[in-house]
């Protein structure tokens, strides 16, 4: 998870500074906004509360010159956000680099803010911080968006040429509804860490330098839950299932990716919902290919066929259609079955191209050979005429 984070998160953002701050100006800004957004400032306030790990995890990173200038390569190497979509389990630069997740007490499920598609933290800098930090920070106007939801369907090659309707099972993380996220016990508070005094991180020194790094006795929370909730067991967070039935469109493709606004994690305390992005995966299909809305299709056909002309009955998606081969037509050649390829909502309709494969026996009776040296005969040699200078060169 953690390159990816790199990749994707703009911690300059997060801390409302330049690129080009300083080392003091980082520490003066993050202490700030650690401050405004400490959960014991802010109790009950989830968004406060990802705000301030935001905050910390960005600092984790800025506050030390080699991880900065490790970030900084990297985001330089893969483009500010261009990789962000794709940048799921890339392998990065710069080796493994300071990993995130021991801050939100593990990605994989447990954290109260891992999982989910990890998009999360953008978004919420994004719509706090605008100009990217050019700005510098300013309050939401109201309750945080619910995270975007990535998730991947297959689907067989013809419902992706039709177009189909299928029930999607989501598992994603949400707020616990017992504690609202705190984690502690109905009718608990979680406390301040006393390693910590709730800053969430922990400053070690060693020789000259001196390390900043999560607080291990609250995973750099700043708080610590003493009697923990028993639904979510102090995470805050549990495994919602949803279904939700979703339309793919005909001639959806194979790595297209749809988007349905709203239908993401809903947001907290009424704000909006994210997006569901559904990524798509399309099966081949034993015999047919596709070309955008056209379906290909390579049939073969014997030398005699070629040279006298035929009839073909092919199956195309949903029957067959019979195509005319015009006596004299050359292998390779591509006949065309017209609208029945992809059929696209609004009637457009792509086609049914069908390949002539010619193929050559490997073996033939005697009484073909001899039908063959007769053919042979009455024909003309290929027209090779203009081979022959350039052959001649090398006599
Ligand atoms: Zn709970
Ligand atoms: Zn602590």
């Amino acid at each position: 998870m953690s390159t990816k984070d790199w990749i994707e998160k703009d911690y300059y953002a997060a801390l409302g500074v330049q690129k080009s701050a300083s080392a003091d100006e980082i520490k003066k800004s993050y202490r700030k906004l650690a401050r405004e957004s400490h959960p014991d400032h802010n109790p009950g306030d989830p968004n406060a509360e990802e705000r301030f790990k935001a905050v910390s995890e960005a600092y984790a990173v800025l506050g030390d010159d080699a991880k900065r200038r490790e970030y900084d390569e990297m985001r330089s190497l893969f483009g500010s956000g261009a990789f962000r979509r794709n940048a799921r389990g890339a392998g990065g630069p710069g080796g493994q680099p300071f990993d995130v997740s021991d801050l939100f007490g593990g990605a994989a499920g447990g954290g109260r803010f891992g999982g989910g598609g990890g998009a999360g933290f953008q978004d919420l800098f994004s719509s706090i911080f605008s100009g990217g930090g050019a700005g510098g920070p300013s309050r939401p106007r109201g309750p945080a968006r619910g995270r975007d939801v990535e998730t991947e369907v297959a689907l067989d090659f013809g419902d992706a040429v039709r177009g189909v309707t299928l029930p999607l099972t989501l598992r994603a993380p949400g707020v616990c509804d017992t504690c609202a996220g705190s984690g502690a016990k109905p009718g608990t508070q979680p406390v301040t860490c006393q390693v910590c005094h709730g800053v969430g991180t922990t400053t070690r020194n060693q020789g000259s330098f001196s390390f900043s790094e999560p607080c291990r006795n609250c995973q750099g929370v700043g708080t610590v839950v003493e009697e923990k909730c028993p639904e979510c067991q102090g995470t805050g967070g549990v495994t919602k299932t949803r279904t939700l039935n979703v339309r793919f469109p005909a001639g959806v493709a194979d790595g297209q990716r749809i988007r349905l606004a709203g239908r993401g994690e809903p947001g907290e305390r009424g704000g909006p919902a994210g997006d569901l992005f559904v990524q798509v995966k399309v099966r081949p299909d034993e015999l047919f290919g596709r070309t955008g809305d056209d379906l290909t299709l390579t049939v073969p056909i014997t030398f005699p066929e070629a040279v006298l002309g035929t009839d073909l009955r092919v199956p195309t998606l949903d029957g067959t259609v019979t195509l005319r081969v015009p006596p004299g037509t050359p292998g390779g050649r591509v006949l065309r079955a017209r609208g029945k390829g992809v059929v696209r909502r609004d009637g457009r309709a792509g086609d049914l191209l069908v390949t002539l494969d010619v193929v050559v026996p490997a073996k033939v009776s005697d009484e073909a050979r001899a039908a063959l040296e007769a053919f042979a005969e009455q024909t003309p040699p290929a027209a090779r005429e203009h081979l022959d200078a350039r052959v001649r060169r090398f006599d």
